[in-house]
C-alpha cells in the first residue's frame, strides 16, 4: 500500500460522440493479448465519465489517501501504485486519429465536479494529464490550463 500522489486524467481515444461502455473498456484491457486485448489483470481506470456526464465506477475505491492493492488500476506505466486514473469517453475526431478535446458540456461539468471534490479531499495529490507522465496525447487537452480555468491552484 502506498500513498496516493497523482490523480491522472485520461481519454478513451475514441471518436467524438461515440459512447463507450464499461464492458468495452474491460474487454480492451483484460482480454488476453493472444485474443487482441492488453492482457492486464485489472482495468485501467477507477472511474469512467460518459458522454452524458454520468460517472461510472469501474474499480472499487475507499476514497482514502492510500492506494490499496485492490484499488490499483493500470492507467500509466510506472505510476499505478501511487495514482488514481479517471477517463472521459472521447478524445479524437471522427477519423479516429486526430487528437481533440471532445468533452461534452456534461462531461466537462462532471469532470469539474469530480476534480473539485477530489482536490478538496486530497489537496496534496497532484492532478495531471496522462501526457505529463508519458509520451502520449492523452487526455487531448492541457490539464494544467483547464485546472486554472476552473479555479484549482495546486
Ligand atoms: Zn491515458
Amino acid at each position: 500500500m502506498a500513498k496516493l500522489k497523482y490523480l491522472v486524467l485520461h481519454c478513451t481515444a475514441t471518436p467524438e460522440g461515440r459512447e463507450v461502455s464499461s464492458d468495452d473498456i474491460r474487454a480492451w484491457h483484460t482480454t488476453p493479448v493472444s485474443k487482441g486485448g492488453r492482457g492486464w489483470s485489472q482495468v485501467g481506470y477507477t472511474d469512467l465519465i460518459h458522454l452524458n456526464g454520468e460517472v461510472e465506477r469501474l474499480v472499487d475505491n475507499n476514497e482514502d489517501a492510500n492506494v490499496d492493492h485492490w484499488e490499483i488500476t493500470n492507467g500509466a506505466k510506472g505510476y499505478n501504485s501511487i495514482s488514481r486514473h479517471v477517463v472521459y469517453v472521447g478524445g479524437v475526431v471522427a477519423d479516429g486519429k486526430t487528437t481533440k478535446d471532445t468533452r461534452t458540456k456534461a462531461q466537462k461539468a462532471a469532470m469539474e465536479a469530480y476534480v473539485k471534490e477530489f482536490h478538496k479531499k486530497h489537496p496534496n495529490v497532484r492532478i495531471i494529464g496522462h501526457n505529463e507522465v508519458a509520451a502520449k496525447d492523452c487526455p487531448s487537452f492541457d490539464v494544467q490550463v483547464w485546472l486554472k480555468e476552473i479555479g484549482i491552484n495546486q
